[in-house]
């Protein structure tokens, strides 16, 4: 798979031709602001590469995998939420509501969170 994909949002913010609110970063991965946030944090975070969904990204590169996770726990730290606590998700799919086929981790919380399963 190539590192940039032309059509990818994700892509595209992570080279900066979309802007983005950035909140954390380093050489393998990108965090910023979710443009529709679901909680009071709630930030997006990407490897820099291109991989469609969490289980091609563990099975390309599972370290890189691990960055992503690993940037996700210094995001709620920043955030101030590591210790109130804080839901990481990865959606796949269209039961997920799944828009965008670049791997991207949730990073939700700052408030009391809803259960998780069937809407209402
Ligand atoms: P998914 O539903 O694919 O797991 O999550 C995609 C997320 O990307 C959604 O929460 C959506 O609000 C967010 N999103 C979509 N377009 C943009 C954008 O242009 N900028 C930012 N910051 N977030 C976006
Ligand atoms: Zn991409």
């Amino acid at each position: 798979m190539s590192s940039s994909e032309a059509d990818c949002l994700f892509c595209k913010i992570v080279e900066g031709d979309v802007p983005s609110t950035p909140v954390y970063e380093n050489g393998t991965t990108y965090a910023f602001r979710d443009i529709n946030p679901q909680a009071r944090v709630h930030v997006l975070v990407v490897a820099r590469q291109h991989h469609e969904d969490a289980g091609a990204l563990a099975g390309d590169d599972p370290a890189l995998l691990a960055d992503v996770i690993l940037a996700g726990v210094e995001v709620a730290r920043q955030e101030g939420i590591e210790e109130s606590g804080y839901r990481l998700v990865f959606n796949t799919g269209d039961d997920a509501g799944r828009t965008v086929f670049h791997a991207h981790l949730h990073v939700l919380g700052g408030e009391q969170l809803g259960l998780f399963g069937r809407p209402g």
